[in-house]
Order: structure tokens, then C-alpha cells, then sequence
């Protein structure tokens, strides 16, 4: 077996891959380097806006069969993308007999995962035949529990050795089987899940995930016009900003990776000269100077504002408040205190009704001297390691926010000086991210 020095598994999206033109590009980039051995497809996805992705049209095809209607009408316009690709690409590869397996099981009643995966599956048959690489089924090497959890370690431990005996494979994304050899698929987008499973079991020095955007941005391109690519960012930073509301990866795709250390690029294919985003666990050793990597916040928050004199004094005070929501039932989401009041920051949503309910179960447990309860927060985090040890930052924010007069109702900043977040009213939202990011970024 060869050895190269650098290892990288490459994931492509639906989007890199919905029809021959892009299968192209991906192509390219595979064989632009040799470390790229290791390949993950999606399912061809959406060729123009209102175009419909193969896994979608792939489980109309098992509504079809489960409504009694005709099974192989609907399989036709499966078949008919597939057929695309493969006579724009010319790969030597017949497909017939593959749907004609698809085709029965529809007819016989089969499962919605077997069928969802299908797209996957196609697909990488006909990658590996046009870049020349060997195919090998997900259902041999990614497995489910019985109960239909993943199961990491035998999964982890059959991966890894069958890919060490390996030059490259392509290996389609979203699928592996059940103990009794069904196929189970993961949650929808699930080929990421697939591309980080795969790199740990080979021990890739990157993740690449290749999708139709340069990277993440530093904030949501629909509050603020092209926002800046973030360039690096630690998974401690993404998992700040994914929970509050920015949208990047599955969790569980990020899970393994970052278990194992190695960081997830991702990349453009249709701008491949971009380097994208980095995800690192320790940006030791990379240049950077940003002090924000980014911002993002949600609407629909609540406060429920405590205030009691020597609270701090008093033992037991913030147990028995939140022992209240404990005994409702609720979860919050922050708990930003001072030296006589304790906020409770609580999704709006979740205490709909109740809210007397819990003004006054309070007010029996603890006794406050004022307690008052304000809707319509919005929550705003900015995030960035680079904020540590720089002092002003947060001077820098409320500054930038008091000067275009808005009122900053709730700050937390949180012990790692990771992230400092910021309430404001909902009609302030959009304004507020766009003061702090032009204050970062226009100065
Ligand atoms: N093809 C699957 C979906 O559309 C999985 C994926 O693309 O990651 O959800």
C-alpha cells in the first residue's frame, strides 16, 4: 500500500454533485491532490431553485408505494437524473440492474431508509466509476444498534482496519445497516455525519467539506450584506455560535471529528481557490488577529429579574430559584447575576401561560423584595477567542450599541471570555448585530 504524507477525506454536498457539470468539479478537485483518497457523496441535490433533491424525490417514490399508486412512474424521474449523469459524464457503468432491485423493492413494500439511501448510493457508484476509485458500500462499514442508535466503536473498529488495506474508496454518505443487515439512514443532511465518521476511522489530517458556499460567514448575510468569511474558528467558538442560532453543522457531524482532533475545512466547489472555513480544537500555531469570529442571537427570550437585598448573603437563594423551574418542568437558557439580583433568562415560548404560575412560586420560595418579568428579548452572542486578555472589547460593543441608541437590557459575559452576550429588545435585533459587526469590521 502507498503512503502519502498528507491524508484528507472529501465530502461533497448535493449541490456539488446535482448533475454532470458539477460532478466534474469535484472530480477536479479530488484529483487536483493525491491525499484526497477517501470521498463522501451526497445525493444529487437541487440543480436551480425550484428543482427537487434526489433523496426527495426518492421518498415520494416510497409515499407512492405506500399510498398503492404507481411505483415506477415515480422511480422514472430518479432514474432519469442518474441517466443525465451518466451519459453527460460517459462513465462506463449500467445502472439497470441497480434499479430494477429499486423498483422491486418499491413494489414489495420496502423500507423508507432503504429507499432514501438509494440516492447516496447511486451516486457513488457512478463517482467512483469517473474518477477511478473503488466503491465500497457504507452498509459494510457504518452500523446502527438494534435499537437504532449509531454504534460508534464497531463502526470506528471495522472502518479503520478495512480502509488501511486501502489506496482510496469512495464511500457514499447518509446510510450504514442494522444488526440484521437493513439499511438505517441518519437524520436528514447525514452525509456529513458520514464524511467526520469516516475521517476519524482513518485518522485524516483534514475533514473537507465541500458545499456551495465559501465557508461560514461572521454573521447572517440577511441581517448584514456580505458579511466576512470567518477564516478559522475553533469548535468551542462554533458550538457558542450554532446554539445560538447560527446555522452550520450537525452536531453529530462535528462530534467525531472533534473527538479525534482533526479539524473540518469547508470549501467552495464551485470557488475552489477559497480556503473556507477552518474548524480547529487549538488555533495554536495558525495566524490570526481577528478578535470577533463571529455573531449571532435569537429572538423570543424572556427575564424573569429577582432582586433581593444581601441575596448574596443568603445561602441557598439561587438553588431554591432554580429549584422552582426544576419542579415545573422548565430549562433555562442563561443565569446572568449581580450582588442583589439574579436574572432568569427563559425561551418565551416554554412559559406561555404559566407565567403567574411561576412569578408567584417564586416569590413563596425565596421571598424577593421585587420581582418582575420582561418579554420580547432578544439575545445577541459575540464570540471570539481573540477577546481574551484584549481588554475594551466589551467596551468596544456597548459603546458602539449606546451609540446608536440602543439600550442594552441584559449582559452575560461568560468566565472563558469566550463570548459576551448581549440582550436587547426584538425590534433592536438586526440594528445591534449590524453596530457590533460594523465596529469590528469598518473601523
Ligand atoms: N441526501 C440526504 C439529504 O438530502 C443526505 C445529505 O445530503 O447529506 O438529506
Amino acid at each position: 500500500m502507498k503512503r502519502f504524507n498528507e491524508l484528507k477525506v472529501a465530502k461533497f454536498g448535493g449541490s456539488s454533485l446535482a448533475d454532470a457539470a458539477q460532478m466534474k468539479k469535484c472530480a477536479d478537485i479530488i484529483k487536483a491532490e493525491r491525499s484526497r483518497r477517501f470521498v463522501v457523496p451526497s445525493a444529487p441535490g437541487k440543480r436551480f431553485k425550484e428543482d427537487t433533491k434526489v433523496t426527495d424525490l426518492l421518498i415520494n417514490c416510497y409515499n407512492v408505494s405506500l399510498a398503492g399508486g404507481d411505483t415506477d412512474a415515480a422511480f422514472d424521474a430518479v432514474a432519469a437524473r442518474y441517466n443525465a449523469i451518466v451519459d453527460d459524464l460517459r462513465v462506463d457503468i449500467d445502472l439497470a440492474p441497480e434499479y430494477a432491485l429499486i423498483r422491486d423493492a418499491l413494489k414489495k413494500g420496502t423500507t423508507l431508509d432503504y429507499i432514501a439511501s438509494r440516492g447516496e448510493y447511486l451516486n457513488g457508484r457512478i463517482l467512483a466509476d469517473y474518477i477511478g476509485y473503488e466503491f465500497i458500500d457504507a452498509a459494510d462499514l457504518i452500523f446502527f444498534h438494534g435499537d437504532g442508535r449509531f454504534d460508534a466503536t464497531l463502526t470506528n473498529n471495522r472502518a479503520s482496519a478495512l480502509l488501511a488495506e486501502k489506496e482510496n474508496a469512495v464511500i457514499p454518505g447518509f446510510y450504514g445497516s442494522m444488526p440484521d443487515g437493513s439499511i438505517k439512514t441518519f437524520s436528514r443532511g447525514g452525509s456529513d455525519i458520514t464524511g467526520a465518521i469516516i475521517s476519524r476511522a482513518v485518522m485524516a489530517d483534514i475533514y473537507e467539506n465541500w458545499t456551495d458556499v465559501s465557508g461560514f460567514m461572521m454573521c447572517d448575510p440577511r441581517i448584514v450584506q456580505s458579511p466576512r468569511p470567518i477564516k478559522i474558528i475553533t469548535y468551542r467558538e462554533l458550538r457558542e455560535l450554532s446554539y445560538m442560532g447560527a446555522t452550520v453543522l450537525h452536531e453529530e457531524s462535528v462530534f467525531p471529528v472533534k473527538l479525534a482532533g482533526i479539524p473540518i475545512n469547508i470549501r467552495n466547489t464551485n470557488r475552489p481557490s477559497d480556503n473556507g472555513t477552518l474548524i480547529v480544537t487549538s488555533t495554536e500555531g495558525y495566524r490570526t488577529d481577528d478578535i470577533i469570529t463571529g455573531i449571532a442571537g435569537k429572538k423570543g427570550f424572556s427575564v424573569i429579574r429577582i432582586e433581593k437585598d444581601m441575596m448574596n448573603g443568603e445561602t441557598g437563594f439561587a438553588m431554591r430559584v432554580l429549584k422552582v423551574f426544576s419542579d415545573l418542568g422548565l430549562s433555562f437558557e442563561h443565569l446572568p447575576s449581580g450582588i442583589d439580583t439574579m436574572c432568569v433568562v427563559i425561551n418565551t415560548e416554554s412559559i406561555r401561560g404559566r407565567e403567574r404560575e411561576i412569578l408567584n412560586s417564586i416569590s413563596r420560595s425565596v421571598n424577593p423584595d421585587n420581582i418582575e418579568l420582561e418579554g420580547n428579548l432578544s439575545l445577541i452572542a459575540v464570540v471570539g477567542r481573540g477577546m481574551a486578555g484584549m481588554p475594551g472589547t466589551a467596551s468596544r460593543v456597548f459603546t458602539a450599541l449606546s451609540r446608536e441608541g440602543i439600550n442594552v437590557r441584559m449582559i452575560d459575559q461568560g468566565s472563558s471570555e469566550l463570548n459576551i452576550i448581549i440582550g436587547v429588545h426584538d425590534d433592536d435585533f438586526e440594528y445591534a448585530i449590524r453596530c457590533i459587526y460594523d465596529e469590528f469590521n469598518n473601523g
